[in-house]
């Protein structure tokens, strides 16, 4: 449905979870994708074989997208392998949850620099290349609780709103080459992530959500591939919410 055809991606964290369904509804759509890991390496081969399956090139590339090197060497990879970056995913993340008045300062750094700083430096590091092609898709995997706040989570939720922020000015600032910049923020979705919830927290958030249910992963991921379609050329600098109704703006 989506033309993803000649197009290649790069989806980091695309090894499990949310990326994972993302990395495999793009190369549905056409693209050949490259997608990372930190540590796991066998989810991100099983992931790999699954979209090469299906007829497109995929890459296993292992890089912490807090770390700028890494980051650099990431995109580097792709080139290499796929030849450019038509469509940057910013999926990777991580949670260090806690009230703010116990939080460390690790704590805070840990999940910015995942969550924030590696969406920058990855974002920057395509930039480039889709100047250059005049095209690209850059897309940013953010969560309803930067927009609804959430107690236990303002490291969390600061990075996640940072990441809207990142959205607009990106978008702002490329609108006219071609490329867009869009967040998706999904609500409550069923992986490893949200795992770790106890039943008592997961009964209380069930009951905010319209739908009566958490999500999953493939619900959040075609969107993400209409937005890096060409259907898609006129929407910028947008959140667009998968939440069963869980926040409505
Ligand atoms: P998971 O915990 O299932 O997966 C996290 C992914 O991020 C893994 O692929 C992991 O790689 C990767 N990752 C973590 N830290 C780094 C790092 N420093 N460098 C590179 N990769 C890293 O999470 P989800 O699939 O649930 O979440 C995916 C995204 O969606 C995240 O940004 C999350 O914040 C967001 N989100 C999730 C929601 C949910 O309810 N699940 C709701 C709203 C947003 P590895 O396997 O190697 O550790």
């Amino acid at each position: 449905m989506h033309d993803l055809a000649g197009r290649t991606a790069l989806v980091t964290g695309g090894n499990r979870g949310i990326g994972r369904a993302i990395a495999l509804e793009l190369a549905r759509a056409g693209a050949d994708v490259a997608l990372t890991y930190r540590s796991g390496e066998e989810s991100a081969r099983a992931t790999v074989a699954d979209i090469t399956a299906l007829g497109h090139g995929a890459v296993p590339i292992r890089a912490d997208v807090a770390v700028a090197a890494d980051v650099e060497a990431m995109v580097k990879q792709t080139e290499a392998a796929l030849g450019r970056v038509d469509i940057l995913v910013n999926n990777a993340g991580i949670t260090n949850d806690g009230l703010l008045m116990r939080m460390s300062e690790a704590d805070w750094d840990s999940v910015l620099n995942t969550n924030l700083r590696g969406a920058f430096l990855a974002t920057r590091a395509v930039l480039r290349g889709m100047m250059r092609a005049r095209w690209g898709r850059i897309i940013n995997i953010s969560s309803v609780v930067a927009v609804a706040g959430n107690p236990g989570q303002a490291n969390y939720v600061a990075a996640k709103a940072g990441l809207i922020g990142l959205t607009k000015s990106v978008a702002q600032e490329v609108a006219t080459r071609g490329i867009t910049a869009n967040a998706v923020a999904p609500g409550f979705i069923e992986t490893d992530m949200t795992a770790a919830l106890g039943t008592d927290l997961r009964d209380v958030v069930v009951k905010r959500i319209p739908t009566g249910r958490f999500g999953v992963a493939a619900e959040v991921a075609p969107l993400v591939a209409f937005l890096a379609s060409p259907a898609a050329s006129y929407i910028t600098g947008q959140v667009i919410h998968v939440d069963g109704g869980m926040v409505m703006a």
